[in-house]
């Protein structure tokens, strides 16, 4: 069952280390994806059904799986670091998915409803727990692309690449002119060898 906000953040703080507007804003964000997806039990009973993407790797992402459940290493949490405050959340029982973001105007609207509160992360968060999720967040229904291979449970035999001998897992290599590469040989590599 779901939780309230209250007990989330209790969960959130522990995960995260400190309780933040970051960490309300991911709660409310992930608890607005799961209510549109009409998902009653998330993390319990739904648990099988929801595959998260994330969008940035900042306060709010820590948040999403306390609410969603989905964890990286079961495969359910997936990170595209497109540097936006905006998750996708994937019903593969339904066969659809809702990305939301959220709205630039949320701080603008922290600053008028509680310009008492002297410091910006106390007034975001008392704005983040109190606003309405239209006023929060946009969504969007839109079509994830999800082949097996990117689900959990997906079993198939690694590949290992021609050129650094590393084995590939989940289908991630690249053939090439008849050569099997990881995405590192194939020219993705995002770090550089030191010899
Ligand atoms: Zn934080
Ligand atoms: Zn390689």
């Amino acid at each position: 069952m779901l939780k309230t906000l209250t007990e989330y953040e209790a969960l959130a703080e522990r995960a995260h280390g400190h309780l933040c507007a970051g960490q309300v804003l991911g709660l409310r964000m992930a608890l607005y994806g799961v209510k549109l997806l009409g998902l009653a039990d998330p993390a319990g009973a739904d648990r099988k059904r929801l595959v998260t993407f994330i969008e940035i790797d900042r306060c709010a992402t820590d948040a999403i799986p306390i609410v969603t459940g989905c964890r990286a290493g079961k495969r359910s949490l997936k990170f595209r670091d497109f540097g936006k405050v905006a998750a996708t959340f994937c019903d593969l029982g339904e066969n659809r998915a809702v990305r939301v973001t959220a709205r630039e105007s949320s701080k603008r609207r922290a600053d008028e409803i509680h310009p008492e509160i002297p410091e910006q992360n106390r007034r975001q968060m008392a704005a983040y727990r109190e606003l309405p999720d239209e006023e929060l967040f946009g969504f969007e229904w839109v079509r994830v692309n999800l082949g097996p291979e990117d689900l959990p449970g997906f079993k198939a035999p690694a590949a290992v690449c021609a050129e650094c001998g590393e084995r590939v897992q989940f289908k991630r290599e690249i053939v090439r002119e008849g050569k099997t590469l990881c995405r590192a040989c194939a020219g993705e590599r995002y770090y550089e060898r030191l010899r």
